[in-house]
């Protein structure tokens, strides 16, 4: 009996693949290149014409291939780097699908030349379709040239989709920089309309930053961290090389390039106030990750990864982008300095008129290095006070940075001198230096982290409960954030089809405004999750600890604002919060006395 059902034949199986695998010509270079590297080659060549819509060759002298495996390579399924689904799990190659090359040769015409080091002669093979249309002996060098014309000539429909020349270019260019950075000792170069466009040699990955981007080697700075779970190797740039757009921020884990909206945040928040405002920095940064707790395999050509421990990885990236800026300017830079007094020369006397974001002098917070490693070189005195002012740090905190409970009962410093301006910034005198805090931000973060540290937060009962109406989009997202959201302090259930009821509100909140806030949250927390991408949780931790915070115009004891201070000085980051934006501004001495040259 006969029913309706077919298998598909192979080519078109390998069409549909290719949806899937081959998106634009930059895919099949990013394919083509992989292999070459997987191959073990120590140079590799790149020809694009077109935008590599009808031309692109990459010659390699890798391994090679004989006759059998010539053929083999351009079945689907054919592998060489995994035998079992386990190794999916465990791999380093590059490749891994046994898909590319099939793929590709089903929506292009492909011809390959290749020899391996055991055979005497090599084999050139032609493919039109998906199909073979030759096979024949050649003399070849060791290696593999794989050229890949006329993309999707069988497929109009996806050909239509390919955009400009120069847009593919862009692309193609793309892959190639993120392969040749990705493998320094690899020599590579690059030919667009048979013209030469760049031409790297092998050697260490502060060289190839510098031939690839043309930047000098002392605004490299590098940046480098192992812990037991994940390692971090590479070069940030120095805030000089911040430029408006994202363009040039290469994030790899275990070799391949990623992105990652949370984990560029965690970099940028790294920066702190160094950074001028909508810039974004430069960084070549490569994650070591066991295998097994990240998953790279989501889509074989998207970026995107999935960490087993993601705030881990957050919380050490940001840590190593510190540490790194923070040996690189210990102290505040000349040029920092005069921005700052230039920019407000009629504000000079007067500091607290000033706008926080021009003092990038709020230096990173080395204090809470969680890295022990001696300083290079013998410490300025302004670097003695820092050191002195660091002493009661409880040395389990500066060790570790994923212990997640602040001691605050342990009073740090002495606050000579505290008060009050204008009901928003509190100063306070410590040690030498003056510090202008932000007193909205600063309790912000304060309550920020006492969330994310899963501490149990003090609710209190409302004598009269009261009910919110919530539009459905709201309703919606309470139900998801739910559990969170009574984390956070508030107790609060459904109430009938689109009401919520609030029986209590985190101790901190007036009674007067906590309703309200609740409904402010959900809508911060709606911008937060998608500005940011940064994890659900976090967003609603930031949206309740902003809506939480006191305000600015809020009148503060002596009592009160010791106490901020304290609380602030044991976070974990309190220079600036998690958008990059200043908390704290310290005068230090040298700083001061710029201001009266
Ligand atoms: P994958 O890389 O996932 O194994 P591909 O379809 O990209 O799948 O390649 C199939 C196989 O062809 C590879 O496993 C490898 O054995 C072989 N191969 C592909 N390109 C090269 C090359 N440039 N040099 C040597 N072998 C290659
Ligand atoms: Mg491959």
């Amino acid at each position: 009996m006969s029913g309706i059902i077919q298998l598909l034949p192979e080519s078109t199986a390998n069409q549909i693949a290719a949806g899937e695998v081959v998106q634009r010509p930059a895919s099949v270079v990013k394919e083509l290149l992989e292999n070459a590297v997987d191959a073990g080659a120590t140079i590799i060549k790149l020809f694009v014409k077109n935008g590599g819509c009808t031309h692109v060759q990459v010659d390699d002298n890798g391994s090679g291939m004989n006759a059998f495996d010539a053929r083999m390579c351009w079945e689907r399924h054919a592998t060489s780097k995994i035998t079992k689904a386990e190794d999916l799990y465990n791999l380093h190659t590059l490749g891994f699908r046994g898909e590319a090359l099939a793929s590709i040769a089903s929506v292009s015409e492909v011809e390959m030349r290749t020899k391996s080091d055991s055979e005497n002669v090599g084999t050139r093979i032609v493919i039109n379709a998906g199909t073979v249309e030759l096979q024949e002996n050649v003399a070849a060098t060791q290696g593999t040239s794989i050229t890949v014309k006329n993309l999707f000539y069988n497929i109009p429909a996806r050909k239509n989709f390919l955009k400009s020349i120069s847009v593919e270019t862009k692309h193609v260019f793309e892959e190639y920089q993120r392969i040749a950075l990705a493998y320094p000792s690899i020599s590579f170069e690059f030919y667009n309309q048979d013209k030469n466009l760049s031409k790297l040699k092998g050697g260490t990955l502060k060289h190839r930053i510098v031939d690839l981007f043309k930047v000098k080697e002392e605004e490299l700075i590098e940046a480098s961290e192992q812990t037991e779970i994940v390692g971090f190797t590479g070069f940030i740039g120095s805030p000089k090389l911040a430029k408006r757009t994202r363009g040039n921020q290469f994030l790899f884990a275990n070799g391949r390039f990623i992105k990652d909206h949370y984990l560029s945040h965690a970099i940028n928040s790294g920066y702190g106030g160094l950074l001028e405002e909508k810039h974004h920095p430069f960084y070549v940064l490569f994650l070591d990750v066991e295998p097994g707790k990240i998953d790279v395999n989501i889509h074989p050509t998207k970026h995107e990864v999935k960490f087993e421990d993601g705030r881990h990885v957050y919380t050490l990236l940001q840590s190593v982008i510190k540490k790194s800026l923070g040996f690189h300017f210990t102290i505040p830079t000349d040029i920092q300095l005069s921005n700052a007094v230039n920019h407000n020369s009629s504000n000079a006397l007067n500091p607290l008129k000033t706008h926080p974001s021009s003092f990038t002098t709020s230096s990173p917070n080395t204090r809470f290095n969680p890295f022990e490693t001696p300083k290079p070189r013998t410490p300025t005195d302004w670097e003695k006070l820092d050191d002195l002012l660091n002493t009661p740090i409880p040395q389990t905190q500066q060790q570790n940075i994923f212990k997640e409970t602040p001691q605050s009962q342990d009073v740090l410093i002495e606050i000579q001198e505290i008060f009050q301006v204008d009901n928003a910034f509190i100063i306070a005198k410590i040690e030498n230096e003056l510090w202008v805090i932000n007193q909205h931000r600063a309790h912000a973060q304060i309550l920020y982290e006492r969330y994310t540290s899963n501490q149990r937060i003090a609710s209190q009962q409302l004598l009269f409960p009261r009910t919110i109406e919530l539009a459905k989009a709201d309703l919606n997202l309470y139900f998801e954030m739910k559990d969170e959201i009574n984390k956070l302090g508030f107790d609060t259930s459904e109430f009938g089809k689109d009401a919520i009821i609030i029986n209590g509100l985190p101790s901190e909140l007036s009674k007067a405004d906590g309703t309200d806030v609740l409904v402010q949250i959900l809508d911060d927390y709606k911008v937060n999750f998608q500005d940011l991408k940064i994890v659900k949780k976090d967003a609603l931790r930031i949206a309740t600890a902003k809506n939480t915070a006191i305000k600015a115009g809020k009148v503060l004891s002596q009592a009160e604002m010791q106490k901020l201070v304290h609380d602030l000085m044991l976070c974990q980051q309190y220079t600036s919060n998690n958008a990059g934006k200043a908390i704290v501004v310290k005068l230090t001495k040298t700083s001061l006395e710029r201001f009266f040259q």
